[in-house]
């Protein structure tokens, strides 16, 4: 072939596959622009830049499983600087001695990632094969992945290194090669020597088709790639610039601003239909790599609930391009005038309400529940987090359940009805379970000190503000917590006083649910109580009201000081003021509570309260810290009912119980209902030594300084229904917690 007649064709197959390219790089770019506004995504550009760096170019996320995380940092690290290959098979069709430079040291890098790439295809393989079998497995990250398609890119890439290496071999037999005689460029020149049998003329002839060969493999890999889920090649960079800083997982959003009067027909509150996500949402959908990660750590999928983080992408991704037409065609994707939120001024009444404004035959498109994202799906997500903090290229899963949450609650009146109990209570009550605020000092009954009550503002000389939370105050064994937490900081001479009555719920398990409303209610009571006391230290026993006070009321107004009790106790730990003295000799594991560990990123602090308990021995269960694996109760699944598979509080309990130790301890009160629920089911069948018993930190820590007995005062067990007095689930939406009754105990 004349040099002439190379080049006609290197430029055609360019030509060709940049055209194909370009027209498809323009529709993603104009599908994903077309999004609704994602506000807040370019105000932190240097951590934007330094996850950029971490993530992308480090591959943090990737490298924590070694095998494949490795096999992607050369893969990913080769196409970088394997791009000088195809500089140079551009500069030989023109010249067929090119060479960037005739430095042997270029020649051995571009070897060296040639075959690091060969080696990760191998890896990539092998995995590939050895979960094959296992593919229509639940238990297989793969699981519902398009296998046939990374086979097919597998097989590309091998084909670029394959072309790249033979053309590169048969320049040393032809003398094109462009560094010398020089063996730094080990794997061209080893395969020179293979090919030296072929002779100058049909090495010249290998030398032209290999520089071809890889030019239409490349073009073909750039197309097949932007057709294909393996999109994320491309457009994972950008999603991982976008996401969410210091990390994806993070507060929710606020809603439109709820205020009737300043609603307008555009509004849109959550996400029902693939009109209402974002821009940064649509960007997430297309940069999914169906790795499974998120799957595999998903707490709802392994109890067998149909909820799959990644299958909720792909299947909304699915949607995405089926509706790409309408979407660029700018077809009505908003709510229509008439669609104002049924829950503005009441919380929204549960399932029952039939048929949605957006129905599947709405001309604006079809609802994305129950039509894209089953109602079963939705309502198993735990808001546990596990899923954003495992994949690697920074998808939000949580925000976007939320949103379709939202969408449900707010706009179709859908959601369980058992949720309805909960919602009334808080907003008629203050609280989950209906007690009312006369119930909220209770705990304090028994203790053998004062604590002071805030009824104006918190006096000069108390420190922190004690926020008991509902579960604190109002649950037995919660309660138990709380006063253990009380009595050491009143040990250590920490000034502290509690709202008492003027407390109330924070708004999480309405957030949660998608009653977004209802949670910017009580923050905006809630941050108005706090504010008008003039707190600016406070101290949280519950997670969740933690992650709501320190992370989401900032967003309403509200900024505080915010610690969690193990926070606050391992300092004094620290500073000598709590002396833990008695041996305890127990073996202890700790349950990392989402909402503290992946949400917050405490894990030390609760087990440096540990670890300074004389006796204690920590042992770690195999999911803990960022893998700790939820107890069910969170995305206000404590409130619903658990029918599908199985119990997600009994999976964790039994992992505890498997480490042999005396005690489950935690640091939330709803993980401690939940594991206590679950460990004593276990013992009533006889499968859990009856010594075994669940406690907050904060109570082993308290053994240690001082014998102490059950507890304090008598108090209601709350249960997880909602209803009073009760450890059950609800049965239905009616009983006597609504009136606020104090049950007898
Ligand atoms: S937040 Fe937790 S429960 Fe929800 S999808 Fe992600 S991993 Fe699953
Ligand atoms: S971890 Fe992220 S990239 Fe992997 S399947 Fe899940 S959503 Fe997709």
């Amino acid at each position: 072939m004349t040099v002439d007649v190379r080049i006609a064709v290197g430029l055609a197959i360019t030509a060709l596959g940049l055209a194909f390219v370009a027209w498809r790089a323009l529709f993603l770019f104009r599908l994903v622009a077309s999004g609704q506004p994602a506000p807040g995504r370019f105000t932190d550009v240097g951590a934007q830049l330094k996850a950029e760096l971490m993530d992308v170019f480090g591959q943090r996320k990737l490298l924590k499983r070694p095998g494949p995380g490795l096999a992607h940092f050369f893969t990913f690290w080769g196409f970088i600087v394997l791009f000088l290959t195809i500089i140079e098979a551009y500069g030989d069709l023109f010249s067929p001695t090119f060479g960037i430079t005739g430095w042997p040291g270029l020649g051995f890098i571009e070897d060296f990632f040639a075959v690091a790439v060969l080696l990760a295809l191998g890896t990539f393989t092998t995995i590939r094969i050895r979960q094959n079998p296992a593919r229509r497995d639940r238990r297989s990250r793969f699981y519902g992945s398009h296998t046939r398609a990374a086979w097919f890119t597998l097989l590309m890439i091998f084909g670029v290194i394959a072309t790249l290496l033979l053309y590169r071999g048969a320049q040393v037999v032809t003398g094109n090669f462009p560094y010398g005689k020089s063996w730094w460029p080990f794997a061209s020149r080893a395969l020179g020597a293979a090919l030296m049998g072929l002779g100058k003329g049909a090495a010249l002839n290998v030398e032209t088709a290999m520089i071809l060969g890889q030019i239409l493999v490349i073009w073909g890999f750039f197309v097949f790639v932007l057709n294909s889920k393996h999109m994320h090649i491309f457009v994972s960079e950008p999603n991982v610039l976008f996401s969410r800083r210091p990390k994806a997982l993070g507060p929710l959003g606020t809603t439109p601003d709820l205020d009737p009067e300043k609603m307008t027909e555009d509004t849109v509150f959550g996400t029902g239909l693939i009109g209402h996500l974002t821009w940064k949402q649509r960007l997430d959908l297309i940069s999914c790599t169906e790795c499974g990660r998120c799957q595999d750590q998903c707490p709802a999928w392994a109890t067998d609930k149909p909820l799959s983080p990644k299958l909720v992408i792909m299947d909304l991704r699915e949607h995405l391009f089926e509706s790409a037409s309408g979407l660029l065609a700018g077809q009505p994707m908003l709510p229509k005038p008439n669609e104002v939120p049924v829950a503005v001024g009441a919380a929204a009444e549960g399932a029952g309400a039939s048929g949605g404004a957006n129905g599947a035959d709405a001309p604006a498109g079809k609802s994305l529940v129950p039509n894209v994202i089953a109602e079963d799906v939705l309502w198993s997500c735990t808001t546990c987090g596990a899923c954003v903090e495992q994949c690697p290229v920074d998808i939000e899963h949580v925000d976007t359940i939320v949103d379709m949450r939202r969408y449900q609650v707010l706009i179709e009146a859908q959601f369980p009805s058992e949720a309805n109990l909960m919602l009334r209570n808080v907003e008629n009550r203050g609280d989950p379970w209906g007690l009312g605020s006369s119930q909220r000092s209770a705990w304090m009954e028994g203790l053998d000190f004062d604590i002071p009550v805030v009824d104006s503002t918190i006096p000069d000389d108390v420190e922190y503000l004690f926020w008991v939370g509902c579960a604190g105050a109002l649950d037995e064994r919660a309660r138990r917590t709380t006063q253990a937490i009380a009595r050491l900081l009143h040990q250590a001479g920490i000034s502290f006083a509690v709202l008492g009555p003027r407390e109330s719920c924070t708004g999480d398990p309405a957030r949660r649910l998608g009653n977004e409303y209802l949670f910017q209610m009580q923050a905006q009571q809630n941050i108005e109580t706090l504010q008008s006391a003039q707190v600016k230290k406070i101290v949280a026993s519950c997670p969740h009201c933690f992650n709501s006070i320190a992370r989401e009321y900032p967003a309403l107004g509200g900024n505080f000081e915010v610690y969690h009790h193990t926070q606050l106790l391992e300092k004094l730990l620290e500073a000598g003021s709590l002396r833990p003295q008695v041996r305890l000799e127990q073996k202890v594991t700790y349950h990392d509570p989402c909402y503290l560990g992946r949400h917050n990123e405490v894990y030390d602090e609760p087990r440096g309260v540990l670890n300074h308990v004389p006796g204690v021995q920590l042992q770690e269960m195999h999911r803990c810290r960022n893998k700790g694996f939820c107890c069910g109760a969170g995305g206000s699944r404590m409130w619903l009912e658990e029918k599908i598979g199985t119990r997600i509080n009994v999976n964790r309990t039994d992992e505890a119980l498997g480490t042999g130790a005396d005690v489950i301890s935690t640091a939330c009160p709803y993980c401690l209902i939940m594991l206590d629920d679950a460990t004593k089911s276990r013992q009533a069948e006889g499968s859990a030594p009856e010594s075994v018993r669940v406690m907050d930190v904060a109570q082993v820590l308290e053994q240690s300084l001082v014998a102490v007995g059950p507890g304090g005062g008598a108090a209601p067990t709350a249960g997880r229904s909602g209803q009073a007095g009760s450890t059950d689930q609800a049965e239905g939406d009616s009983g006597g917690a609504e009136t606020g009754e104090v049950p007898e105990t």
